[in-house]
């Protein structure tokens, strides 16, 4: 955790703080060594939050791209009566997670569920292999509108976990490094969209600053809306062009198949 109460405040961990956690009000300890970023620890050793994984560098800086304000919110879990910190929550509700370690797909189910208006963001350097597979894939992107693409074999370019996922997922593949090459596509996020155009997955390339900008301003969600609006278009008209093509294939076989009958009546009378 970022902050702690001390004297109903939230606040940073320094070394020899004690405080109490936002959450469950038991008492936290500063933890200000040299291994981990500072944190606030529960003293029985264990979160409250059962969902709630080790912080590092890359989710702290994340982070702190939003208010203090918003950060490590505690939502109850009215199902279960946990309760769950959200990473960010924004003003008007979008909560936004970071996640940077392994989750199986029926875990993140349950994490979709309960956040509803959310979206991930994806330490995509954890996996080494991760970033030259999208590297190798993106010449094979196809652009349906500025900006959006379709990505044939999706399974062979982003990591198989998040496949399935109900809620935009955007993967950062620059972790905590800097990058001077204002090119470099690390320096971009791909946004995996939870809609499907046949078989081929949708991804939206944006920059750090707007996809924060948006967030901040409040329009993430028309922003993700709109997309969604528009590859729902493509879809559809994707579908009927299928349509269209299986009709006429349907047209041409019944010709050939009606000649090749008049052909063999024609060899028969
Ligand atoms: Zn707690």
């Amino acid at each position: 955790m970022h902050f702690a109460l001390i004297d109903g405040k939230p606040t940073a961990a320094e070394s020899g703080l004690k405080g109490l956690c936002p959450g469950c009000y038991q008492p936290v300890i500063a933890k200000c060594g040299t291994q981990r970023i500072h944190h606030w620890a529960h003293l029985k050793n264990k979160s409250c939050d059962n969902w709630w994984e080790p912080e590092t560098e890359w989710h702290r800086s994340w982070k702190n791209n939003f208010p203090s304000t918003w950060q490590e919110i505690f939502l109850p879990d009215l199902r279960t009566g946990e309760k769950h910190i959200a990473d960010v929550k924004t003003s008007n509700g979008l909560v936004i997670e970071f996640q940077h370690s392994h989750i199986d797909p029926q875990e993140r189910t349950t994490r979709e569920d309960f956040y509803q208006n959310m979206a991930w963001v994806v330490d995509g350097t954890r996996l080494k292999k991760d970033y030259p597979r999208l590297q190798k894939a993106i010449p094979s992107f196809r652009t349906i509108r500025t900006g959006i693409f379709r990505v044939e074999d999706p399974e062979e370019c982003f990591p198989s976990a998040w496949l399935g996922s109900s809620v935009p997922v955007i993967f950062d593949f620059r972790g905590n490094e800097s990058i001077g090459d204002p090119k470099d596509l690390r320096n971009s996020l791909y946004c995996l969209f939870p809609m499907r155009i046949g078989s081929d997955a949708i991804a939206v390339v944006l920059s750090r600053k707007a996809f924060i900008d948006a967030v901040i301003n409040g329009k993430w969600t028309q922003w993700a809306n709109n997309h969604m609006n528009n590859i729902r278009q493509v879809s559809k008209e994707w579908q009927e062009q299928m349509n269209r093509n299986q009709r006429q294939q349907d047209a041409l076989n019944f010709a050939r198949f009606t000649r090749a009958v008049r052909y063999q009546k024609g060899r028969r009378f």
